[in-house]
């Protein structure tokens, strides 16, 4: 194997690996298969939520047999902290109306699941034909919204993880796995 970012568990800021590469990879193509088939022969219109849901979005959107359109939309996030603020903000929005479409909101994770109401209500508001929503990860939590998802790759413990997409400070995000951090490292130390 080349040598690269696998070797990265024994970077200093990492716990530990939560959900190694070949996991990942054989739960995104069955989320692929999955999805697929729920879709038939309507072509889905993938709204990616930057920037986490990018790795996912790419790998997910090629495990998927059939000819689809990808769009992303940015939202404020909580920069260097790791408790939800309640206030999300789009960045950048779809380029194109979705009314008439068939959308799949791709989320990196669900955390307060407060990101995904919010943006579940916006696209709701420009009718299109379904809004189904798949979240890579979603922590087992108590939460004041209901943070539906149609498809959840994985249940995770309520850990500040990274990699596969994911950043702490804008790093770590070209990890192949998904890691816990270090507390020290979440705390930007
Ligand atoms: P929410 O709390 O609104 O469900 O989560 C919003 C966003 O916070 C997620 O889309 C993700 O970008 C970020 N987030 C939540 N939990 C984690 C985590 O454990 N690790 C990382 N890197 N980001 C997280
Ligand atoms: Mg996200
Ligand atoms: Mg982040």
């Amino acid at each position: 194997m080349a040598e690269g970012l696998r070797d990265i568990p024994l970077h200093r800021g990492l716990d530990r690996i939560l959900i190694d590469e070949e996991t990942l990879q054989a739960r995104v193509r069955e989320l692929g298969r999955e999805i697929s088939e729920y879709y038939g022969d309507r072509s889905p219109l993938l709204v990616g939520v930057l920037t986490g849901a990018f790795v996912f979005m790419a790998d997910l959107a090629r495990a998927m047999a059939m000819p689809l359109r990808v769009e992303f939309m940015a939202v404020s996030s909580y920069g260097q902290a790791t408790q939800t603020s309640g206030v999300v903000r789009i960045l950048k929005d779809l380029d194109r109306p979705i009314e008439g479409e068939h959308v799949l909101l791709v989320e990196d994770i669900i955390d307060s699941g407060l990101t995904l109401e919010y943006l579940i209500d916006v696209l709701q508001r420009r009718n299109p034909a379904s809004l189904r929503l798949v979240a890579l990860l979603r922590k087992n939590k108590p939460r004041s919204v209901p943070a539906r998802a149609d498809w959840v790759g994985f249940e995770i413990p309520d850990e500040f993880v990274v990699g596969y997409g994911l950043d702490v400070a804008g790093r770590y995000r070209n990890l192949p796995f998904v890691a816990v951090v270090k507390p020290d490292a979440v705390l930007g130390k």
